[in-house]
């Protein structure tokens, strides 16, 4: 297991969790699922290390061969016109 150290935020020792990991490429939002990443259970700051963010760039650019994926619909809130 990866050792994240500890969260810069607080100071308290990072556990390692799966996440959902949500990211935008080219002005589409893509979310990856079971993540390893380092999560800190004081402040919720999040780590991933650089050799999964190389793993789920190339999840990504060569998912066609690989798996299927599911689409989801997500809502879109407008923070300008929630005030009126
Ligand atoms: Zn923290």
């Amino acid at each position: 297991m990866y050792d994240y150290g500890e969260c810069h935020n607080c100071g308290t020792r990072i556990e390692e969790r799966r996440v959902k990991q949500d990211l935008w490429i080219k002005g589409k939002l893509l979310i990856v699922e079971d993540v390893p990443a380092g999560v800190c259970p004081q402040c919720g700051a999040r780590v991933v290390n650089a050799d999964v963010g190389h793993r789920i760039l190339d999840i990504i650019a060569h998912h066609k061969e690989q798996q299927k994926v599911r689409t989801i619909a997500v809502p879109v809130f407008s923070f300008s016109r929630a005030s009126a």
